[in-house]
């Protein structure tokens, strides 16, 4: 063992315990539902990405067991040598279908499709025009790139159109915008139309990440393409199943020519194994699921409508959200990490969102709501965030 090393790395802990940087992660005992056990203690859960309820769902884990029998545990191999399993290239179709796109690349997860595209798509010589809000994953994966970067301003397509304005004069080979659809700190929406609009007059390429819109947003929970009506006019569409399909795994959609390029370079796709076939057919469950009806995303709306309605009555500071994401301002982190020990010691299991996660004056509790999550289960929710909310002069 390397003391010095592991000195350094105490320090460097000491230092992040310090400046509040520091996780206590809580651990679920039961499966991830709209309630369950946490840290021993049976919660409300209000905190989870499994916006339909799906990973806890009779079909699909029936799947993912009929999958272990009869093709085993792993898959052996990475998908390029002996990894892929007709489950995978099944998958593969019916996410395409979903998009309505002419095909897709399944990944391991979201974080690797955008940091292992991205690398590929941006050349020496493009430039990559991107949210300031953008997830990590973009940032890493564009970091990975050897084209130019520009950042605009939050949703603002006037900074858009300059960016584009100079990206004119700059002479660039491709000129990629990116964006997530939701953005998950506040649940608000990119202005894709405007996005689409712009990148077809200026003929630049567009890239959406659609973590939190698949299976929310648009008709049976395509998301944010089929939403705005301009299905067919995105370029290349990113997604997850890790979140609405409460399974595990990201896509890559669009022209099969996209798929191909991708599967031949990205190094995300090609130098790791290929999912477990239970995951994969969890995931093709979950969009059947989906493509057969969609009540699970209508509940999840009337859910979203119901709790936003019940605390925006009683005074709450609910932000810009326009989906299910529902943070609960408190500005003050320490308000924001009281009020989460509060919650908790009620049966609420959120969390607190504080710097650096958003900006110093802007913590919050972060709510999500989720398709099984009952009327009864949201009335105690509001019930014991109002009694809280007093206590902490958020509301009078
Ligand atoms: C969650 C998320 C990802 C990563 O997805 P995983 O499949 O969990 O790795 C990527 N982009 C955005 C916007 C996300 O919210």
């Amino acid at each position: 063992m390397n003391k010095k090393f592991y000195e350094d790395l105490s320090t460097d802990m000491k230092q992040l315990e310090e400046q509040n940087l520091v996780w206590d992660i809580k651990t679920l005992e039961s499966a991830s539902e709209g309630r369950g056990i946490i840290n021993g203690k049976e919660c409300l859960i209000l905190c989870s990405n499994n916006y339909l309820g799906l990973a806890n769902n009779p079909e699909v884990k029936k799947a993912s067991l009929e999958a272990v029998e009869k093709y085993g545990a792993g898959s052996g191999s990475v998908r390029a040598i002996a990894g892929t399993m007709d489950l995978h290239l099944e998958l593969e179709e019916k996410i395409a279908k979903f998009k309505h796109t002419q095909d897709a690349l399944y990944y391991n997860t979201g974080f690797t499709a955008n940091s292992g595209a991205l690398p590929q798509l941006l050349r020496k010589g493009d430039l990559c025009i991107s949210d300031e809000l953008n997830h990590g994953s973009i940032i890493d994966g564009v970091r990975l790139s050897k084209a130019d970067k520009t950042i605009y301003k939050h949703k603002n397509m006037e900074d858009l159109r300059n960016r584009l304005k100079e990206a004119k004069e700059g002479n660039y080979g491709r000129v990629l915008i990116i964006t997530d659809g939701v953005f998950s700190m506040d649940g608000d929406v990119a202005p894709l139309k405007e996005i689409v609009e712009l990148a077809e007059e200026f003929e630049a390429v567009t890239y959406i990440d659609d973590a939190h819109g698949d299976g929310v947003l648009g008709d049976h929970g395509r998301g944010i393409s089929s939403h705005f009506g301009v299905e067919g006019r995105v370029d290349i569409e990113m997604g997850t199943f890790s979140k609405a399909f409460g399974v595990m795994g990201g896509y890559i959609s669009g022209e099969t020519v996209l798929k191909k390029f991708l599967l031949n370079k990205s190094r995300t796709w090609l130098l790791t194994a290929s999912h477990p076939p239970a995951v994969a057919a969890a995931c093709i469950a979950s969009l059947d699921i989906l493509e057969r009806n969609d009540e699970l995303v209508k509940k999840l709306w009337e859910n979203t409508r119901y709790f936003k309605g019940r605390l925006k009555e009683l005074g709450f500071d609910i932000g810009e959200s326009e989906t299910p994401i529902t943070p609960i301002m408190t500005y003050e982190s320490k308000k924001a990490k009281e009020m989460s020990r509060k919650l908790y010691d009620e049966g609420i299991f959120a969390l607190p969102i504080v710097f650096p996660m958003v900006a110093k004056d802007k913590a919050r509790i972060r709510t999500m709501m989720n398709a099984s999550h009952t009327k009864e289960d949201l009335d105690f929710a509001v019930e014991k965030i109002e009694k809280i909310g007093k206590e902490l002069e958020l509301i009078k």
